[in-house]
């Protein structure tokens, strides 16, 4: 029976009834024309998640991580000088895939908790007056530590050193589910996936692409076949495909964005709003601490949460999963033991986060940590009730 409890993992999220339906769909063959007329307007409907008319949407069969792949191979040049911030799991294996790839990465080391530092970022493109600096690289929300940064600020600060260098965000666990405005912070590439805000199983890559990152597309000499935007683009131009695509996940998406446009972008972000604040006065209740280390700094799609000295977080996700058939995040990195992990984002309602509450409460509970058992619920349904 547990397979009916919820996750509460950030990431893959649970999966409404109607995108199980959506994507239980016989094969057909995607170079007939009726592949056209259900993929071409996903694309064009993904652009208003992203907040993009000016970009382009483009999709490969990956998860995130080869979406970080698509956006450094499509833009870049070995050798390349690009700069990032390492505050958590994520943005420490965009830097190691950077690496890997040859790109000359200069590194901001920040306290775990905080977010992208814009006023280094600042500092940083100011002092490189030869624009040496090819891109800035972003995690949006950063998943291990329950951060979201400022990716407008970000924007501010290049533009204030006059930068020209390419802005590349990673909004894998923020799309879909935290407002995104991709022309207005003039982010060159965005970086998604089917799992998260969209609610889908994982498969799809999905990136909204600036006008100014398809220019620097040709200059770029980093080696890629699988995700090479032109091959991509010269497919989608005629409404096909490089390669097979993911058929089933595309009927998904596209039953996906109508089932955000119907509860509306921004009623979408109030809930999620909403659900991270039950989840937050909970933790408050329990006499927790969060990762994040100030309210500007909070995720509405997950929260980590410290548990007290001498607990460990790994055995209290475990033993909610043993006892109670219900999965937490784990501490990740830096974190590991040290904080757990409630994903609150996706297909989810107020009921579904206070099972949540009351289960990890009862795990707790159960490994003697010093809380009350029901003190984190109460204080959602009061939140709950009163925010009406
Ligand atoms: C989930 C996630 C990713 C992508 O992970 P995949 O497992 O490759 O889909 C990337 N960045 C962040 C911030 C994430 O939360």
């Amino acid at each position: 029976m547990t397979d009916q409890n919820p996750v509460f993992i950030p990431g893959p999220t649970n999966m409404p009834d109607r995108l199980r339906r959506a994507i239980q769909v016989q094969t057909s063959d995607h170079r007939a024309p009726d592949f056209v007329e259900i993929f071409a307007p996903v694309l064009e409907d993904t652009k208003k998640v992203f907040g993009t008319k000016d970009g382009k949407v483009i999709t490969f069969p990956a998860s995130g991580t080869g979406g970080w792949e698509a956006a450094i191979t499509n833009t870049l040049c070995p050798g390349d000088k690009v700069l990032i911030a390492r505050y958590g799991v994520f943005s420490h294996r965009w830097i190691d895939m950077c690496q890997r790839h040859g790109l000359d990465v200069q590194v901001i080391e920040c306290d775990w908790g905080t977010g992208a530092p814009a006023d280094k970022f600042g500092e940083v493109l100011g002092a490189d007056t030869a624009k040496d600096i090819k891109a800035v690289l972003v995690t949006h929300n950063e998943t291990a530590t329950g951060v979201l940064s400022d990716v407008g600020a970000v924007r501010k600060a290049m533009d204030g050193a006059d930068h020209p260098a390419l802005l590349l965000v990673d909004c894998v666990s923020s799309l879909g589910s935290m407002a995104f405005d991709m022309d207005g912070w003039g982010v060159d590439i965005a970086v998604s996936g089917s799992q998260k805000g969209f609610m889908l199983p994982t498969g799809m890559a999905i990136l909204g692409v600036s006008q100014k990152a398809l220019a620097a597309i040709e200059g770029a000499t980093l080696p890629r076949t699988f995700f090479d935007f032109r091959d991509m683009m010269a497919a989608n131009a005629n409404g096909g495909f490089p390669y097979t695509p993911p058929l089933q996940l595309i009927h998904g998406l596209s039953e996906s964005l109508k089932m955000l446009f119907e509860e509306g972008l921004d009623n979408v972000y109030a809930r999620h709003f909403r659900l991270a604040e039950g989840v937050r006065k909970a933790v408050e209740a329990w006499g927790l601490k969060l990762v994040a280390k100030s309210p500007d700094l909070y995720s509405d799609s997950v929260s980590a949460i410290y548990v007290p000295e001498g607990f460990d977080s790994n055995a209290l996700a475990q033993h909610a999963f043993d006892a109670y058939g219900v999965s937490f995040g784990i501490g990740l990195g830096q974190l590991d033991g040290k904080a757990f992990r409630i994903g609150h984002l996706g297909s989810l309602t107020d009921v579904m986060v206070l099972s949540g509450l009351a289960t990890i409460e009862m795990a707790m509970k159960d490994l003697d940590y010093p809380i009350e058992l029901g003190s984190g619920v109460a204080a959602a349904q009061d939140y709950f009730r009163n925010s009406r």
